[in-house]
């Protein structure tokens, strides 16, 4: 990655979101777009240049590695307003770890009732007196085993739950990832139409706002058409940090 510029790569993204932004639907325009920096396996300098070249949101899959790059001394002196978000599988035993990160934001990857139950236990521990932690429900749209994520007909009742006996946590979206490797030359990504439409049906059975409810969808391949499709919330690796070495690395839990 000799001689890698994160911080015109980053404005490049930028541009693009705000460009994607326009081609919407009237219907979609004027819904903000919400850039999340994938930095997993990149080193914290590389954090640190997207930080300080207007990037607040930065997101990583592994528990450990996130903690360790969120407790970075280097990191911690240079980003204090950064804002974490776990988009990885969440273990259970991992949960008091990544309550325990400095400058945690969000959690996208709630996918069962007792993952749920346990963070929003948990929390008084770790966040300031009252705070609510935000979440993410994950949904598993495109039904393949290897995914994590909750099934499409386990959502509501998952939703239901956070939003009725979990005080300490707060709503904010539902996350996917979709089919690995869809070409999105082929038209709209079904997972993403999916996710939609998900995302339509729980706010018509809970009467919720659908303005509300955030969509995370989108990568670094296509995340000008999940914008196109809706998408509130990008989360962009790639393309800001440059190719990982291991593609297959992310895939795993
Ligand atoms: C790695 C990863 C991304 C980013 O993928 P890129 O191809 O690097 O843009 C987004 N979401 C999740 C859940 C990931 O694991």
């Amino acid at each position: 990655m000799e001689g890698w510029n994160v911080s015109e790569c980053l404005q490049k993204v930028f541009r693009q979101i705000e460009e994607a932004k326009l081609k919407r639907t009237d219907d979609l325009q004027g819904r903000e777009v919400r850039l999340l920096a994938v930095s997993k396996i990149k080193p914290v300098e590389y954090i640190i240049q997207a930080y300080n070249a207007g990037q607040k949101h930065f997101g990583e899959n592994y528990v450990q590695e996130l903690h360790d790059k969120a407790t970075d001394p280097k990191l911690l002196e240079h980003c204090k307003d950064i804002k974490w978000h776990l988009i990885g599988h969440l273990q259970s035993n991992k949960v008091n770890k990544v309550l325990s990160v400095p400058n945690l934001w969000m959690i996208e990857s709630i996918d069962s009732i007792k993952l749920a139950t346990q963070i929003n236990k948990a929390w008084p521990n770790y966040g300031l007196p009252d705070s609510k932690l935000d979440v993410m429900i994950q949904v598993n749209t495109s039904r393949e085993t290897v995914k994590s994520g909750c099934e499409t007909s386990e959502l509501t009742e998952l939703a239901r739950h956070i939003l009725n006996e979990c005080p300490n946590l707060r709503l904010d979206g539902l996350m996917t990832i979709g089919k690995y490797g869809y070409d999105p030359t082929l038209g709209p990504n079904p997972d993403y139409v999916c996710l939609r439409k998900c995302r339509d049906d729980l706010c018509d059975a809970l009467n919720l706002d659908s303005k509300e409810i955030n969509l995370s969808m989108g990568m670094s391949n296509d995340f000008e058409q999940a914008i196109e499709l809706g998408s509130t919330h990008v989360r962009v690796g790639q393309t800001i940090f440059g190719e990982r070495p291991d593609k297959a690395m992310w895939k795993k839990d």
